[in-house]
């Protein structure tokens, strides 16, 4: 019997039929408490060697319905392994053909990340002695907030953060985590062990664990968009941005990246501060030091496309980036990858993908170590 199940970790689809593999019809579930929605994950069961066409009815009135331009679904059948399958985007619907060459084939937005992943990545980082494990609260659903701090300050050392996932959608955010721990634990790695005499890293590898369970675009528990609470966060109603920023008055800040994914635009960039008020000019050029270096590191990152700057005075201040640069006086970074592709280095196969990602974040502690003496 065929059938599409999305009731577990992460996983979001409703059904309104799914009789006829050639017509399945499918709707996105909204984030609880808010109108975004745009993740799906969902598992089709004894349709082995079936022509299926899966159709998502409710994309046009998806977050980003750009998003669908030139989008392909990923599909897997250990969930470890995701490869791209053809999906196309008409009348404001995307539908998803698709012949598996197995009784259970997954396929979601971007290769999810699940929480069960998250608890394996934070205690397999925990087993480090370098690193503490903190859970600095608790979210509304009841999970644990983890905070991973790497090294022990000293005088003169800097103090990097890096946070990710606040939309929970955005997965190859937790993807890149993954890949600049793993490079920074590696006890072989000599630039690493260099920056880790230079700098205490705390590490936030997913802002929004309700969200991600959920199976969630892009708000907590609650339905708040956590990437607009920076100034003003209550515990009440989010809790991840309220803890998290708390640490951060302790801790200060000298260089933060802020890992999210763009549902729209075919490229990786960085999103700076240029619109706080307060700009310090050379600050702001270390930030772009950062992203030329990135650049020339991984051809996979680029400068010429991103979001366009706002002028001097005009910044959102709710943002994260705009409030822990103004806050900290800290060079702060919003790294977007895409969930599509990169135009200028596609790899048809598997497009944007975590392996991508976890190269993404190799490649930025080499920038990090290009400009951490000027922090
Ligand atoms: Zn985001």
């Amino acid at each position: 019997m065929v059938k599409i199940s999305s009731n577990f970790d992460a996983g979001n689809i409703e059904v309104i039929e799914a009789e006829n593999t050639g017509n399945i019809r499918l709707r996105i579930r909204k984030d609880h408490n808010s109108d975004f929605y745009q993740w799906f994950y969902f598992r089709l069961s004894g349709a082995r060697g079936q022509l299926c066409a899966m159709t998502i009815e409710n994309a046009a009135g998806a977050a980003y319905p750009d998003g669908w331009e030139n989008y392909q679904a990923v599909a897997s059948y250990d969930r470890e392994e995701w490869f791209r399958v053809s999906t196309i985007y008409h009348d404001g619907e995307i539908t998803i053909q698709h012949i598996p060459e197995s009784d259970s084939v997954y396929y979601a937005y971007f290769a999810p990340y699940s929480m069960e992943r998250h608890h394996d990545l934070v205690s397999q980082a925990a087993v480090d002695e370098r690193v503490h494990l903190n859970a600095i609260g608790e979210t509304l659903d009841g999970q644990d907030l983890d905070l991973l701090t790497i090294g022990e300050m000293a005088v003169g050392k800097k103090v990097i953060w890096v946070i990710a996932r606040q939309h929970p959608g955005e997965t190859m955010a937790e993807w890149f985590v993954e890949g600049f721990l793993e490079r920074l634990l590696d006890h072989e790695d000599a630039l690493s062990r260099s920056l880790l005499e230079k700098a205490v890293f705390y590490v936030v590898p997913n802002m929004n664990p309700d969200g991600s369970r959920r199976g969630h675009l892009r708000t907590n528990a609650a339905g708040a968009n956590l990437n607009r609470e920076w100034e003003n966060p209550s515990v009440e109603n989010c809790p991840e941005v309220f803890y998290v920023r708390g640490k951060m008055d302790e801790t200060g800040i000298d260089l933060v990246l802020d890992v999210h994914g763009d549902e729209d635009l075919p490229y990786n960039f960085i999103a700076c501060f240029e619109g706080i008020p307060d700009i310090d000019i050379a600050r702001l050029d270390l930030a772009y030091d950062y992203q030329q270096c990135l650049m020339q590191l991984n051809p996979d990152f680029q400068t010429e496309k991103g979001y366009p700057k706002p002028p001097a005075g005009t910044a959102n201040m709710t943002i994260g980036t705009n409030q822990l640069a103004h806050r900290y006086q800290a060079v702060s970074l919003t790294l977007e990858m895409p969930f599509k592709d990169t135009v200028d280095t596609p790899n048809p196969q598997t497009g944007w993908s975590p392996e991508r990602c976890r190269k993404l974040g190799h490649a930025n502690l080499d920038a990090i170590a290009a400009v951490i003496t000027r922090l």
